[in-house]
């Protein structure tokens, strides 16, 4: 693959993510791809879905996991709802996350991600060492399906993330960065945060935001690429001094404006081919 090929995030059914129609008609060479509902994750849809991706030339690269019962409404309710971190959900959520796991085998998928909630900051947490704990049953689990398991950022600073991937000690737990989320959740500087943990990033969103009144109380805007406070330049620049030669996946969320969502992905497609073209000349 060519270096920092060009991504979108899609979906075959839950909405989220661009339609896959749009990856096609944009000629989008890879897609991290919304893990379907329940009822669809057969090994007959999955071999269905890689023989469209085959015929189309993209190549799937990180399968990522949601569960039932998230939500996003605000940043006190993801806290609730969201990823390994709620407990009266966890078991069933591991269980799910290994089904997602089998599903992302039948897709070929290397790697499967996931917004794993809020890790707590204290690693003296009771909870901190409880969710060590059901990351490396999921990473090992992962590690059968040769896949890796990729934290998505934003719940938690650069610092507490980087303490909760060397407790949990695995070999196939990395990072999918999202600047965007660092600014949407104000945990932190996207760049000064990729400039700590960019030795362990497999993947990463390009997805653009602005800063809210009172970041990490109130979410921050998701705006199209290039008209946000995330510096794409300098976020191109600090994953090449690590080395990241993976795809530079557009992550825009609008699913209830189709049309616009199409629109600012072709135009972010315009503008990270340019800073690519620049970076390279
Ligand atoms: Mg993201």
């Amino acid at each position: 693959m060519d270096k920092w090929p060009i991504g979108v995030f899609t979906s075959i059914d839950e909405g989220l993510g661009v339609r896959f129609g749009v990856v096609k008609e944009l000629k989008i060479p890879t897609v991290h791809l919304h893990t379907p509902s329940r009822e669809k994750r057969t090994p007959e849809a999955a071999a269905a879905f890689r023989r469209e991706c085959d015929q189309a030339g993209i190549t799937i690269t990180v399968l990522f996991g949601g569960f039932q019962g998230e939500s996003y409404a605000d940043i006190p309710t993801v806290r609730r709802t969201v990823g390994l971190v709620p407990k009266e959900t966890r078991a069933e959520r591991v269980d799910d996350l290994k089904k997602i796991s089998d599903f992302g085998r039948h897709l070929g998928v290397p790697a499967i991600g996931i917004h794993i909630g809020f890790i707590p900051e204290s690693p003296e947490d009771p909870e901190f060492a409880e969710l060590v704990a059901v990351t490396q049953e999921v990473c090992d689990y992962l590690k059968g399906n040769g896949q890796a398991l990729h934290l998505e950022t934003g719940q938690e600073t650069a610092e507490t993330l980087l303490a909760f991937i060397a407790a949990v000690d695995r070999d196939n737990l990395f990072i999918n960065f999202d600047p965007a989320n660092m600014i949407l959740y104000g945990t932190g500087d996207p760049i000064e945060a990729l400039k700590k943990v960019g030795h362990r990033v497999r993947s990463v969103h390009c997805k653009d935001a602005r800063w809210a009144q009172k970041p990490g109380e109130e979410w921050g805007e998701e705006v199209p690429l290039g008209q946000g406070d995330v510096d794409f330049e300098a976020f191109l620049r600090t994953l090449d001094e690590f080395g990241y030669t993976g795809p530079l996946t557009i992550e825009r969320e609008i699913p209830h404006d189709p049309e616009r969502q199409k629109r600012d992905i072709a135009a972010a497609v315009q503008m990270l081919e340019a800073l690519k073209r620049e970076l390279a000349g």
